[in-house]
């Protein structure tokens, strides 16, 4: 299956480089298509955050049907709901998701930085969201990546990868 990446231009290349390469060994194929800009009408002025279902309606399809699934990156802060924050939110009819890399950095919880932890912590949501426009409910197994994060202990405790049963139900969806 072909992922479409689409981030916003300011996403470190290092991050996306990495992305491409393990998305790419997970689900068959990804590549960077193209850059989005989120829209200023999914800002909230009063939580001070981005609308994620509007911030993911407003992604492209680049390349038209030859997108598996579209994935979008962006560093602002999402919400969705009754949820305080998201680290992601996927469209499973449109093919669409998006992650948020906001709360995924160290910095965001007064630590010091570590980019591989980062960009481990990305690959996860990524999959996750990716594993729901495949049609993956939440997954009760904890070390499965389908499992749900609320917090960032909840993505440090899982995997990047999915459980053998969430495994075969990917198998047969790309
Ligand atoms: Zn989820
Ligand atoms: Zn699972």
């Amino acid at each position: 299956m072909n992922v479409c990446i689409v981030p916003e231009e300011e996403i470190d290349k290092e991050l996306l480089n990495y992305l491409e390469e393990k998305l790419s060994e997970i689900f068959g194929k990804a590549r960077i298509k193209t850059f989005f800009q989120i829209p200023e009408y999914s800002f909230d002025i009063y939580r001070r955050q981005f609308n994620a279902e509007l911030a993911v309606k407003s992604l492209p399809f680049p390349d038209g049907r030859n997108c598996g699934v579209v994935l979008g990156i962006t560093e602002k802060d999402l919400f969705a709901d009754e949820l305080n924050f998201v680290f992601g939110i996927a469209e499973p009819f449109s093919g669409r998701a998006i992650i948020s890399i906001a709360r995924l950095k160290n910095s965001f919880y007064n630590l010091p930085e570590d980019k591989e932890l980062f960009k481990l912590r990305t690959l996860k949501e990524a999959v996750h969201e990716i594993g729901h426009l495949l049609g993956l409910p939440h997954c009760p197994n904890r070390q499965c990546v389908m499992s749900f994060s609320n917090s960032i202990i909840d993505v440090d405790r899982k995997s990047y990868l999915f459980c053998p049963k969430c495994q075969n139900v990917v198998n047969s969806a790309i």
